[in-house]
């Protein structure tokens, strides 16, 4: 038993906790949850739990099936809204293959690895992410709208609004779980909400992320609403984005800041950059992973749909916000294509791939765009060499088939399962036949 499992042992004893809940998160990105008694937990820190792995999406073929939860000490929490005494908790797992060797179908390995990667090269690499989503009054039935719980827009505050009182409480149980949030505010769709972490590794911001959905979820029930990360739910509003910021440090020392250089970006932040827009377009079914992704980026409301990069520019798919002449150390790139409903530790690993890729190989970075992309006109864009990103699925699941870059990243068993169930996804989709259609037609045709 080392410190970190010790640590928790003694919690568990000293919070009268009763139930230890092990996590983990499937190839799409639900969460899984198993419950065991504190008694399981030495057992499960030294061998793991066993499960059935052809029951979870993505994870083993029926012959082939068990699989071990191995918890995380390091991630060990109470939950704040199953009450106290007796209390429950929670840890994050690895899974392992009945052999002990790691499973190549944990998202949680797969950014493991793409990590691992960038500290042989000697970097960290820091996220944080901005996270919105919708606020309901309720889940609608089938066939019925979904009714935001307000009319406000970007930066409201209304006396008595629910959507203050709501993020309030789910602030402090995120901050009570160890979840810092910088910044939080209405956002510009109605009932739409955007919560801010703290910066953190890419390993821990992909956890807070998946626990970040669970508290959402909780408080908004708790008050009688109901959350959801869809990334379009409204045709005539704004979606939800997960922008994420990001840099690479070595050691204590920020890579992407050269205080001579244009805005503070260092020659390393340059080609980080060149990398993630030269791959942006074959990431995207991973970053945007749904078929209702694409109603997103391609239906205006400050979505980035063209491969750019930009100064302070929201439009651009890549923004370099506003540099602060006092804090080399905040210096950052904002990656916008992201939706809230991605896989956060498949998006995190391919873009980071994609942005070492360009360190690696040296890319150049083509020059800024300074303008409003939406309001150029095609030819416009072509001359600049702006290219669109993938318009739907169906696009962004062909970019992805024949990306390297993406296959060696996920690798074999999650790059083939993703394909053959966005591809199905997609299959599906193209059959339905839409209110849209239906009021188009039937009263001409
Ligand atoms: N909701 C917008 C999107 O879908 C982003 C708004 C913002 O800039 O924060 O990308
Ligand atoms: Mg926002
Ligand atoms: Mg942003």
């Amino acid at each position: 038993v080392d410190k970190q499992q010790e640590f928790v042992l003694r919690t568990i004893e000293e919070r009268d906790v009763r139930f230890v809940r092990l996590w983990f998160t499937d190839v799409l990105g639900f969460l899984k949850s198993v419950a065991v008694a504190p008694a399981e937990l030495e057992n499960a820190f030294s061998e793991g739990i066993g499960f059935d792995g052809s029951s979870i999406e993505g994870f083993a073929r029926v012959y082939e099936a068990d699989m071990l939860a191995k918890p995380d000490p390091s991630t060990f929490q109470i939950l704040p809204w199953r009450g106290h005494s007796p209390s429950t908790a929670r840890m994050f797992c690895d899974i392992l293959m009945p052999d002990g060797s790691p499973s190549y179908a944990d998202p949680r390995y797969v950014l493991k690895r793409a990590l691992g990667k960038a500290a042989d090269l000697g970097f960290t690499f820091y996220t944080h992410p901005e996270i919105e989503f919708f606020l309901f009054k309720k889940l609608p039935e089938e066939g019925e709208s979904p009714v935001p719980i307000d009319h406000s827009g970007y930066f409201d505050h209304t006396p008595h609004g629910r959507s203050q009182d709501f993020r309030r409480e789910a602030i402090t149980m995120l901050e009570s779980m160890g979840i810092s949030v910088e910044f939080s505010h209405h956002e510009g769709a109605p009932g739409q909400q955007e919560i801010d972490l703290r910066y953190a590794d890419a390993l821990t911001t992909a956890d807070n992320i998946m626990t970040f959905r669970v508290v959402v979820k909780e408080v908004a029930l708790t008050q009688g609403l109901y959350a959801s990360f869809m990334p379009k739910p409204f045709a005539q509003w704004p979606g939800s984005a997960m922008h994420t910021h990001m840099s690479l440090f070595e050691g204590d020392r920020n890579a992407f800041y050269d205080a001579g250089a244009e805005y503070h970006l260092s020659k390393l932040a340059r080609s980080f950059i060149a990398g993630l827009l030269r791959h942006a377009a074959e990431i995207t079914a991973v970053t945007c992973q749904w078929v209702n992704s694409y109603k997103r980026l391609w239906g205006g409301g400050e979505a980035p749909a063209y491969i750019c990069w930009g100064h302070n520019n929201r439009s651009a798919l890549v923004r370099v916000p506003m540099y602060k002449p006092q804090k080399g150390q905040s210096t950052r790139i904002e990656f916008r294509s992201l939706d809230s409903a991605a896989n956060p530790y498949l998006a995190y690993a391919v873009i980071l791939a994609a942005g070492l890729k360009g360190i690696e190989e040296g890319y150049e970075l083509p020059p800024g765009a300074e303008d409003d992309v939406w309001s150029l006109t095609e030819g416009e864009r072509r001359a600049l060499g702006i290219d669109p990103l993938p318009q739907n699925l169906d696009e962004a699941i062909r970019l992805m088939e024949r990306s390297e870059l993406v296959a060696e990243t996920l690798g074999e068993q999650v790059f083939d399962f993703f394909l053959r169930n966005k591809r199905s996804e997609w299959a599906e989709y193209r059959r339905q036949i839409t209110p849209y259609e239906l009021s188009r037609m039937l009263p001409v045709m």
